[in-house]
Order: structure tokens, then C-alpha cells, then sequence
């Protein structure tokens, strides 16, 4: 469920009508319902009560400062990829001990920064990271906690580019590696090797390969006698963009809860795309209508820049009117939405049933909330839109559209050449 539905024909985020903040705010732009949000982080800490995890809102999913803080204002941690989401999880006011970082290439100034913070874990996917955290903690004269991630081999039914948890894929260790970091943790006096962490994909729609990878870990655990306090099972809940018939938060906890009561550890969460994807739309604005002899196009002014997910994944995204009139159903036609931008890649959605769209007319491509603005670029030298957070009956810009000097910041014409 979401807070984006209609009202006498119009669109409304929560109480407020989309066309009135379009009228305000220069389209294409990020619209996100803090309701929407809460209400689904709200779902997933009800349903795994029973263990009472720390659940820490995977930041790449959607990264704004203000959506953040949303989290964290309700009770929620932060998982962190990079350097730059440290930074983000500062501004939004995290507690450092609700703050995991993942990830296969963390620095030396990452690594620092977040030890000097204090975070709570990290989690580790190889024996020079480990080595290189040792290496930085002594120099710091502090004990760090450390979850090592595995790769649990094990194949979910997702996008190959998002299913981490396969042997092949460069996350995570093998189970073997890991039984032999937990006999030598004395090489790591300043590590408290705490927790084991897993990750097995995203958008997953079933809980089998969850089952399967918690499955494994947990009786690894019982057959090394792996001393650790924490479980961290990750994020991936998959939701629905289309005809995915994804399982509720709490049905997944029910096929999951048992045995992680049985483990007695603490358990950790990670989710993303559960919280955030159907907490916002983009919203974009009709061009130009182009009949050519083999198809119709509705040339928007959003593009891959904006929303990378059909191109990069072949991801399906909803796309529907923000104003419909009553007759519409007559005019529908089957139609491909595509950008400006010059790639035959550039589309948002393909052979879609619409309404005849004038040109600036509004549409909205819903389950943008993750990975929509976090994966958007300048290609094209195309600013970035807006972001926009609406709670209940109104709205703030949490973030401005790019200018022109945004776009190159930073850049200069070598003397030489003037
Ligand atoms: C991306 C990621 C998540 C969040 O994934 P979702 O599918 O958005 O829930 C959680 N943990 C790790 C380690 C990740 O890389």
C-alpha cells in the first residue's frame, strides 16, 4: 500500500494533488510520501517483532538527507555503502551505533572516518579488508565490531545484476574462508569478529532463498561453534511494480522467525527497496507525441538519467496520468515512453496502454522511491530534478533541481588552452 492514489480523476500524494506541487516545481522530479515510508518500515519492525532486530534502512535505496532523517526519527539505523552515505548518515543525525557499513572496497579514509564515528558493525567480505580495518584500528587505539559477510551460494529468482548472494558474484566469503578467519581471530586483536551478515539480492519475492542462505549460516555456526552475538540477514524484500506477487512483510518474517528464535542471536536488518520503493513517483511531463510508421512515442521530459531501472534492468515501472479525463478509455493507444536523451536505451516504459497525452500533460512513474534518484547521473548534461517530500498537506523541496553551474562545478580549462 502507498500513499499516491486518486482523487476525482487527479493524482494526490497524501493530501496534497501532484498537479498543484508540478505547478510549483520544474518537472521531471522526485516525489516521495513520508507516510509511505514510515508506514512501511512501521510493517517490517511489526512483523519481526518477535526478535526485535535492529533494523538499519539500506541508504543507497533512497539517500536524501530528509528521507533519512525520516528513518532515524522514527527509530531506524542506517546500513551504509560508501564514504559519501557516512557523510549522509551524519547529516540525518544517526546514532553511530545503529549505523552498519557493507561493501567489497572500502579505503583507508573510509574505514577511518567510520571508526573515528563509532559504528556499530562492519560488515567484512575479505581477509585484506579485514586486515586493513586491524591495520587502522590499532593506529587508532580502538576495538572495532566486525560481521563477516557470506556468500551463501545460493540462487534467487531476481535480475542477475542484483542477486548478490550466488558463489560467483565478488560478495561475501565462502563458508570455508570464514571458519578459517574465526581460528585465527588473534590475528586481529583490535576486530571483535561479533557477527555473521548475509545479503542474497534484491527484489526477492519469495522467502526460499532467505530460508536457504539462513539455513546454511546457522548450522555452519552450530557445526564450527562460531561464537558470534549478531545475525545480519540483509535487505532484498522484494515489492511490486507490476504482476510480482510479493509476500507481505509479515508472511516472510513467519517463515523466517522460527529459526531465528531458535538462534538465539541478534538479529540485524537491512532493507531497502521494502521501505522506500513505493514511497515515491517521478514525475514527468509530456513533449511531443511522434507516429512513425511502426510505433507511437510520448516524448517526456524524465529520461535514464532520471530513472536508470528499465534500462539497466529491464525493470517495469508503472506510468499513469496524473489527471485523468472521464473519457479517457476511448483514446487509449499503445505507446512507448521515452526521454531526450540519445539512446535507443531511453525509455521508461515500452508498449503501454495510455490515454491520448497532450503535450504538458503530467505523468507519474510510480515505485520510483529506490534506486530512482540514488542511480540517476548528468548524462547528457542533463541536471538532475528535484526531490520532493510531501507530509500530509504539504510539501517541502528537499532537494533543488540542478542549475547549469551545478553541472560543472568543479571543472576547468587548463591555461594552456585558453
Ligand atoms: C543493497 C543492499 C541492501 C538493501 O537491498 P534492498 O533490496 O533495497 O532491500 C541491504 N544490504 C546490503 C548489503 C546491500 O548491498
Amino acid at each position: 500500500m502507498h500513499e499516491f492514489a486518486f482523487k476525482n480523476n487527479e493524482l494526490y500524494c497524501e493530501r496534497m494533488k501532484v498537479g498543484d506541487i508540478a505547478k510549483r516545481v520544474p518537472t521531471p522530479f522526485y516525489l516521495y510520501s513520508y507516510k509511505t515510508l514510515i508506514d512501511h518500515y512501521r510493517k517490517i519492525k511489526a512483523a519481526f517483532r518477535p526478535v526485535n532486530p535492529l533494523i538499519c534502512f539500506s541508504v543507497k535505496s533512497s539517500s536524501n538527507i530528509a528521507v533519512l532523517r525520516a528513518m532515524v526519527k522514527n527509530g531506524a539505523g542506517l546500513d551504509i555503502v560508501s564514504g559519501g552515505e557516512l557523510y549522509r548518515a551524519r547529516l540525518a543525525g544517526v546514532n553511530p551505533k545503529r549505523v552498519v557499513y557493507a561493501g567489497v572496497g572500502k579505503r583507508c579514509d573510509e574505514i577511518t572516518e567510520a571508526i573515528k564515528f563509532g559504528i556499530f558493525f562492519f560488515n567484512v567480505e575479505s581477509e585484506e579488508e579485514l586486515q586493513e580495518i586491524q591495520r587502522v584500528a590499532k593506529s587508532l587505539g580502538k576495538k572495532v565490531n566486525v560481521a563477516i559477510r557470506i556468500n551463501p551460494d545460493v540462487i534467487p529468482k531476481t535480475h542477475s545484476y542484483i542477486a548478490t548472494g550466488k558463489g560467483e558474484t565478488k560478495f561475501g566469503l565462502d563458508f570455508e574462508t570464514v571458519h578459517k578467519i574465526f581460528n585465527s581471530s588473534w590475528r586481529y586483536p583490535n576486530l571483535n569478529l561479533n557477527g555473521l551478515h548475509v545479503h542474497v539480492g534484491s527484489q526477492i519475492l519469495d522467502a526460499a532463498p532467505f530460508q536457504a542462505a539462513i539455513h546454511k549460516i546457522l548450522d555452519f555456526i552450530k557445526k564450527y561453534h562460531i561464537a558470534v552475538e549478531y545475525f545480519n540477514i540483509g535487505g532484498g524484500l522484494g515489492i511490486m511494480y507490476s504482476i510480482e506477487h510479493p509476500q507481505t512483510a509479515r508472511s516472510f518474517a513467519e517463515k523466517i522467525l522460527p529459526m531465528l528464535k531458535r538462534s538465539k542471536l541478534k538479529i540485524i536488518l537491512e532493507p531497502g527497496r521494502f521501505i522506500s520503493g513505493n514511497s515515491g513517483v517521478l514525475i514527468t511531463r509530456v513533449l511531443y507525441n511522434k507516429l512513425t510508421p511502426r510505433k507511437k512515442f510520448v516524448i517526456v521530459d524524465g529520461a535514464m538519467n532520471d530513472l536508470i531501472r528499465p534500462s539497466l534492468y529491464e525493470a517495469y515501472h508503472k506510468i499513469v496520468p496524473v489527471a485523468v479525463d472521464g473519457n479517457s478509455s476511448e483514446t487509449s493507444e499503445k505507446v512507448d515512453i521515452v526521454g531526450p536523451i540519445c539512446e535507443s536505451g531511453d525509455f521508461l516504459g515500452k508498449d503501454r496502454l495510455l490515454p491520448h497525452m497532450e503535450s504538458g500533460a503530467l505523468l507519474a512513474v510510480m515505485g520510483a522511491g529506490a534506486y530512482g534518484f540514488t542511480m540517476s547521473s548528468n548524462y547528457n548534461s542533463r541536471r538532475r530534478g528535484a526531490e520532493v517530500m510531501v507530509i500530509g498537506n504539504k510539501f517541502y523541496v528537499v532537494r533543488k533541481k540542478e542549475t547549469y553551474r551545478d553541472l560543472v562545478r568543479g571543472e576547468s580549462i587548463p591555461r594552456i588552452l585558453k
